[in-house]
């Protein structure tokens, strides 16, 4: 673990864990204090561990004040100190399941000498499984059942008081609910900010980003993850801001509990939650380390579809009486371990940012990293998303990153740490050109992300060919994006359509394509040809037209004809469909140059199973025309008559005015829709009315007839 050579001299030795102490301080005070990590866990717990393996392997040379002698963090001066009564401790971490099994030896053994029992086996000892909650650790002390004080870990020994902040979090109880709760009670547990509170704040930020980058206000700061979010928040001077970040609380251990004990850890939990505190429902009570395993394996993957972060799980002693027969270190209680997953988040360098253009010409930026192994593969790129999202987190080339990747999730640059930025780091500007094609890029009014106008782009158009061949489109077999290119840059393709006139000569004969796949990859844009009508709609790179919209359409209008001849009105009528999508589809037809691809697709044989069209084509007399309508229908539900109404080309509305086409009344009216309707002349007509304009009899509101109500 040690970069030393075997053997070094002891100055060596020291300098090195000296240099090692150092750095852990530097990390330890701006995570603690300034709740702005300078690098990964994973990145930090390296290091502390490298510093571990020398002071064991070294004790002369070690430091008895290093940091691993000792409860990480510092109480900041922003808030009264509150000395703990009990101190509060951290955790030994392992990573592995070699070093989880010498630590259950460890306590084993102690129980042995401890208790007598020479036989006694891992497996006899009983244990606590719980998550291990990603957030900070608060003491909540309780007099005659009211909460009195709350204070964070701090050094262990004296925390910060945040009282009047942990007031405001509602998850955690102000007054204990019955009488029997000892006159002084201190609680621990952990704070953190829920996932989605987390993931809605950063989703604001980013969405008002674009409106501030564009004046000279402020954007808020997104959040780098939920445990910094919590630590921010909850260390606030404002209480009003804690109660804004939504905190939540999960109760895990009763420190002080004068007058009352208990003797497991479960029977204290099980009091815990009848006083009213909330109890993490995945904590379980097993015999010996062997259903550890499983629990590992099952949290590790499902650890995404939990409301709130974890970094691992804490495997306890259950009994109380065989905890104080093995005490403490003086950093970490040697009856319970922390069990690590693997890293989601990781240190590297950001070497570029470079921009890609897909195939509706949107500009994306993205990261080129030193590659890390994070979330279980190695990343060397990651998106940025969009210009707007690089200028917010002010992200440098040559700046060391945090890189996160949770799951199936692609990568992400979480942001900078500016305490290690080179001064000499000049912000990003983002091209103004398209690094293909060399145009001007532009950013459409409203919209975060930047386009290449060029259609004829090679970069644009390789991508439209790829997406066009690929498994959710066409399914052409063996048709990616590098055969794509190669065949664009030998000019076999320009578009699309040109797939459908390769020939096998032009295929033969190229590098690694032997007449086995020549014939299947001409096989599969033959078999391309039939692909269904929402297929073929999805994979012509219609602006807005996904899979989902491109099956509504296929199945409304029945043929390509039909939709290549619709009016915009009456395809927003679509249910499911809206004005831009509906937009997107009539300028992509309207486009001579799309139009040439489909003829030349049709005449070379592709041609979409016809399907019967479920809607009648919308009415021309009705597009743009407001239908309002008031009380109980009996022929439609509330949803089934603005479908109804969108359907037939007109606009379902809510409200009447004078532009208002028609009121509908059905049972039990809105007395001041009639109301207005009559001072503004607008028609008012019954159920039977409605049916007859959805045919399109305008003479119903020609001579209006008032009904009667
Ligand atoms: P820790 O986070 O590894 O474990 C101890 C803490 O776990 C407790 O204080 C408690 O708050 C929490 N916890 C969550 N669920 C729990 C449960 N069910 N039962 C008991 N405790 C539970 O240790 P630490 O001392 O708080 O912090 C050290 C760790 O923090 C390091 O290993 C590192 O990963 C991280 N750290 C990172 C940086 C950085 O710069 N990235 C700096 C300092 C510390």
């Amino acid at each position: 673990m040690s970069e030393l050579v075997p053997g070094a001299p002891a100055n060596q030795i020291s300098q090195r864990m000296r240099y090692l102490e150092s750095l852990i301080r530097q990390w330890d005070f701006a995570y603690y204090v300034l709740d702005s990590p300078e690098v990964s866990d994973f990145d930090y717990d390296t290091i502390y561990r490298e510093l571990l393996d020398l002071e064991t392997r070294y004790p002369e040379s070690a430091d008895p004040r290093s940091p691993t002698r000792s409860v990480s963090g510092v109480a900041s001066e922003l808030f009264n100190p509150v000395a703990h009564a009990v101190p509060m401790q951290s955790l030994d971490n392992v990573f592995t399941d070699s070093e989880l099994l010498a630590w259950a030896d460890r306590v084993v053994r102690g129980l042995r000498v401890a208790r007598g029992i020479l036989d006694l086996t891992v497996e006899d000892v009983q244990l606590v499984f719980e998550l291990k909650i990603d957030g900070l650790a608060v003491a909540l002390s309780y007099r005659d059942g009211v909460l009195v004080r709350a204070a964070t870990r701090g050094d262990g020994s004296v925390g910060e008081d945040v009282t009047a902040n942990v007031f405001t979090i509602e998850a955690i109880p102000r007054r204990l609910i019955g009488s029997d709760a000892p006159s002084v009670l201190e609680v621990r547990g952990e704070i953190y900010m829920p996932v989605s509170v987390f993931e809605r704040h950063n989703a604001a930020v980013l969405a008002t980003a674009l409106e501030s980058l564009d004046s000279n206000e402020h954007p808020q700061k997104i959040f780098a993850n939920p445990r910094n979010a919590a630590a921010g928040s909850l260390r606030q001077k404002d209480p009003r801001i804690t109660k804004s970040r939504s905190l939540s609380f999960w109760a895990y251990q009763v420190s002080v509990a004068e007058g009352t004990s208990f003797s497991t850890h479960t029977e204290s939990l099980r009091r815990l939650e009848a006083w009213g505190f909330p109890i993490n429902p995945n904590i379980e009570s097993i015999r010996g380390l062997s259903g550890v395993r499983s629990r590992l394996d099952r949290w590790m993957a499902e650890r995404h579809s939990l409301d709130y972060e974890i970094d691992g799980a804490v495997i306890k002693l259950e009994s109380f009486a065989e905890r104080d027969l093995l005490g403490a270190t003086s950093r970490a209680p040697r009856w319970a371990i922390a069990f690590k997953f693997p890293p989601e988040e990781r240190t590297t360098l950001l070497e570029k940012i470079l921009v890609s253009i897909g195939k509706t010409g949107r500009a994306t930026p993205f990261a080129q990293l030193s590659p890390v192994v994070v979330g279980g593969s190695e990343v060397a790129l990651a998106t940025l998303h969009n210009f707007g999202q690089v200028a917010l987190k002010d992200l440098r080339e040559g700046d060391t990153v945090i890189v996160r990747k949770a799951g199936d999730v692609i990568p992400e640059v979480l942001g900078p740490v500016l305490s290690m930025r080179d001064e000499s780091l000049q912000p990003w500007r983002p091209a103004l050109n398209c690094p293909v094609c060399g145009e001007a890029l532009y950013r459409a009014e409203g919209e975060a992300d930047s386009y290449c106008p060029n259609f004829e782009c090679p970069a644009q158009v390789v991508a439209r060919i790829a997406h066009f061949a690929s498994r959710g489109a066409m399914d052409i077999d063996g048709l990616g994006e590098t055969t794509v290119q190669r065949f664009f840059d030998l000019g076999y393709v320009k578009s699309a359509a040109d797939l459908y006139y390769l020939s096998k000569e032009d295929l033969l004969g190229l590098e690694r394509f032997g007449e086995k796949s020549v014939t299947q990859l001409l096989e599969g844009i033959e078999a391309s040809k039939t692909r269904s009508l929402a297929r073929l709609l999805s994979s012509l790179t219609i602006r807005h037209v996904g899979a989902v919209a491109a099956e509504a359409l296929a199945s409304y209008f029945g043929s390509l004809e039909a939709l290549m001849n619709a009016t915009a009105e009456s395809i927003a009528a679509v249910e499911g469909i809206g004005p831009s999508i509906a937009g997107g589809v009539v300028a992509f037809f309207l486009d001579p140059r799309n139009r040439a691809m489909i003829e030349r697709m049709l005449a070379a044989g592709v041609c979409p199973p016809q399907i019967e069209a479920s809607g009648e084509t919308a009415l021309e007399v009705l597009a743009n025309k407001t239908i309002v309508v008031t009380g109980t229908l009996s022929g439609f539900t509330r949803d089934e008559v603005a479908v109804a109404i969108k359907k037939a080309g007109a606009k379902p509305g809510s409200s009447v005015s004078a532009k208002t086409f028609a009121l509908v009344v059905g049972a039990e009216p809105g007395a001041s829709k009639l109301a207005k309707a009559r001072d503004l002349g607008v028609p008012v007509i019954d159920e039977d009315g409605l049916l007859r304009l959805l045919q399109g009899d305008l003479s119903v509101v020609g001579d209006a007839r008032t009904v009667d109500v």
